[in-house]
C-alpha cells in the first residue's frame, strides 16, 4: 500500500493493479506509468500500464461474462441491486475517494465532496432504478401475428473515459452499460487513474460477477485504440477531444462497426442580454466558465454580452475573477486549483499568449500562479472578436473571452458559427426572447438564466461535432440497448 505525505496523509493508495476478471493483476508487459499531483508536480506513485495485451485479457473476460456464467442469468432486477449497493459503499467511502480525486486532479476540496461524489452517487442509484424498468413494446401489425420488442444489452463495452472529472465521468458510463445488462472494460484517462481503481475494489465488494467490470489504466494510443479497433468489442462509449473523438469514429468504421457514443468538446455561447438579472449572470457567467478550473466540455467560453450592458459586466466580470482564491486544492476556502498537468497548463498558456498577440484585452489575470504545480491566474479577456482563436478553440482552462453583440438574430448566427454544439446559457428576463434563442441556438443543452445545471434524469450530449448521442436520463440508457423485434404467427 502507498501512502502519500501531507493533508493528502488520509489518502491511502490501496490499487494500482489492473481490475481484469475480478482478479488485480499486474501488465502483461509488466510496464508502469506515473501518476502526477497537479497542485505539486511531484509523483504520486506509479499504476499497470495496459496496452493492447491487457485489452485482450479484459475483452476475453468480458465476453465470457456476458455469453455465460451469473451476469446473463442474474434478474435485472438483482442488477439494480449490485448498482444500489455500490453506490452506498462509495457513499460509506465518500471522503476517502474525494480525497484522492482531489490528490490525482487538482480539483479543489469543497467541490470534491460536494459535487463529484454525489453526483457519481446520484448516478449510480439513478440507474440502478432503471435496471427493471428496462422495456420493450407490444406493436400492432397486420395479420394473425404478435409483434413485440425486447430491449437487449448491447455486448461487450469499451468505454474510455477523459480526466476532467474522473469519478462523474465513470458513473455516467458504467451506471447505465451495467443497468441494461452489458459487460465492460473502462480505460481511465492517463493523468487520473486513482479513484477509478477505488471504485473498481468496491465492485468487487459489491459482488459483480467476475469479468463484467474491467478497469485498465493506461494511455490513448495504446490501450485506447486497442479498444476502439477490437474486433469482439460491440460499442465504444468516449468522452474526450473531438480529435480523437474523430480516431475513435475511424478506428469502428475501420474494424467491427461497433457502436459509436462520443461526448466531445464545445466553445459553448453563454449570452447575456441587458434586461438580465445582472448580479444573477455575472454569477452565472463566471461559474459557466471558472468551474473545474475551465477544464469542462461544456465551459461558457464564449460571453456574449449586449452592447447597453457591455461595459459596465465587462467591469464586474473582471473584479469577481481577481477575487477567486487559487491555491491548494485541500484547502476548503479554495475555489480553483490547479490545471490537470504540465501539458493542459502549457496549451492554455499559449491561448493567453495568442488571446493578446491578437489584439484582445487583457482585462485580468494572464500569468502563472507560483513556481511549483500547474496554476494558472484567472483571466479574464475583453473586445474578443469572432475570428479569434480564443473564440474559436477550445481552450480548457482558466481564460474567458468577452465578445460584445447588438441584437436577438445577430447573437443566434454568432452563437451557431462553431464547428461545436455541446451547450450555451441565455441570460434575460424575457421569457419569450430566452425561448426564441434557445430554439434558435444548435446545442445538446440550452440553460436559462442558469448554467452547468445537470441532473442524472437529464440527457447531455452535443449536436454537430461535439458528439453522438446521449448520456444521462433515459435517452442515455438507450444507447446501451439493442432493440430486437420478435413477431410471431398466431
Ligand atoms: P483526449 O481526447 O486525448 O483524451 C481523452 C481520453 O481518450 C483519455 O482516456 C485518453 O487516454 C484517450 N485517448 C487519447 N488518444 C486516444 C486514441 N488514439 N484512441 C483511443 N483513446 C484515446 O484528451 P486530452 O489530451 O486529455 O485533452 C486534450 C483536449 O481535449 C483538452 O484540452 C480539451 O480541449 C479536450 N477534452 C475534452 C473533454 C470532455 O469532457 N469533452 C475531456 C478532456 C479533454
Amino acid at each position: 500500500m502507498v501512502t502519500t505525505a501531507r493533508p493528502q496523509e488520509k489518502v491511502k493508495i490501496s490499487q494500482t493493479k489492473l481490475l481484469i476478471n475480478n482478479e488485480w493483476v499486474d501488465s502483461v508487459s509488466g510496464k508502469r506509468f506515473e501518476t502526477i499531483n497537479p497542485a505539486t508536480g511531484e509523483v504520486i506513485c506509479d499504476v499497470a500500464e495496459a496496452d493492447a495485451a491487457d485489452v485482450e485479457k479484459a475483452v476475453t473476460a468480458a465476453r465470457k461474462a456476458f455469453n455465460s456464467g451469473d451476469w446473463p442469468k442474474m434478474s435485472a432486477r438483482k442488477r439494480g441491486e449490485l448498482l444500489y449497493k455500490l453506490a452506498d459503499l462509495i457513499e460509506q467511502n465518500k471522503e476517502e475517494l474525494a480525497f484522492l480525486e482531489t490528490l490525482d486532479n487538482g480539483k479543489p476540496i469543497g467541490e470534491s465532496m460536494t459535487i463529484d461524489l454525489p453526483f457519481a452517487i446520484a448516478c449510480y442509484r439513478y440507474y440502478a432504478g432503471w435496471a427493471d424498468k428496462i422495456q420493450g413494446k407490444t406493436i400492432p401489425v397486420d395479420g394473425p401475428q404478435f409483434c413485440y420488442t425486447r430491449h437487449e444489452p448491447v455486448g461487450v463495452v469499451g468505454q474510455i473515459i477523459p480526466w476532467n472529472f474522473p469519478l462523474v465521468m465513470q458513473a455516467w458510463k458504467l451506471g447505465p452499460a451495467l443497468a441494461a445488462g452489458n459487460t465492460v472494460i473502462l480505460k481511465t484517462a492517463e493523468q487520473t487513474p486513482l479513484s477509478a481503481l477505488r471504485i473498481g475494489e468496491l465492485i468487487l465488494e459489491a459482488g459483480f460477477p467476475p469479468g463484467v467490470v474491467n478497469i485498465l489504466s493506461g494511455y490513448g494510443p495504446t490501450a485506447g485504440a486497442a479498444i476502439s479497433h477490437h474486433m469482439d468489442i460491440d460499442k465504444v462509449a468516449f468522452t474526450g477531444s473531438t480529435e480523437v473523438g474523430h480516431l475513435i469514429m475511424e478506428a469502428a468504421a475501420k474494424s467491427n462497426l461497433k457502436r459509436v457514443t462520443l461526448e466531445l468538446g464545445g466553445k459553448s455561447p453563454n449570452i447575456v442580454f441587458a434586461d438580465a438579472d445582472f448580479d444573477a449572470a455575472i454569477d452565472g457567467v463566471h461559474l459557466g466558465l471558472f468551474f473545474n478550473q475551465g477544464q469542462c466540455c461544456n465551459a461558457g467560453s464564449r460571453v456574449f454580452v449586449e452592447e447597453s450592458c457591455y461595459d459596465e459586466f465587462v467591469q464586474k466580470c473582471a473584479e469577481k475573477a481577481q477575487q477567486r482564491r487559487v491555491g491548494d486544492p485541500f484547502d476548503q476556502q479554495t475555489q480553483q486549483g490547479p490545471q490537470v498537468d504540465d501539458v493542459q497548463f502549457e496549451k492554455v498558456m499559449s491561448y493567453i499568449e495568442s488571446g493578446i498577440n491578437e489584439g484582445a484585452q487583457v482585462l485580468c489575470g494572464g500569468k502563472r500562479v507560483g513556481d511549483r504545480g500547474y496554476f494558472i491566474e484567472p483571466t479574464v479577456f475583453a473586445d474578443v472578436q469572432d475570428h479569434m482563436k480564443i473564440a474559436r478553440e477550445e481552450i480548457f482552462g482558466p481564460v474567458m473571452s468577452i465578445i460584445k453583440f447588438k441584437d436577438v438574430e445577430e447573437v443566434i448566427q454568432r452563437g451557431n458559427d462553431t464547428m461545436y454544439g455541446l451547450a450555451a446559457g441565455i441570460w434575460t428576463k424575457d421569457l419569450s426572447k430566452a425561448h426564441k434563442v434557445a430554439h434558435g441556438l444548435r446545442a445538446g443543452t440550452v440553460w436559462i438564466n442558469t448554467y452547468h445545471a445537470f441532473d442524472v434524469a437529464a440527457p447531455f450530449g452535443g449536436f454537430k461535432q461535439s458528439g453522438i448521442g446521449r448520456e444521462l436520463g433515459e435517452y442515455g440508457l438507450q444507447q446501451y440497448t439493442e432493440i430486437k423485434t420478435v413477431n410471431i404467427r398466431l
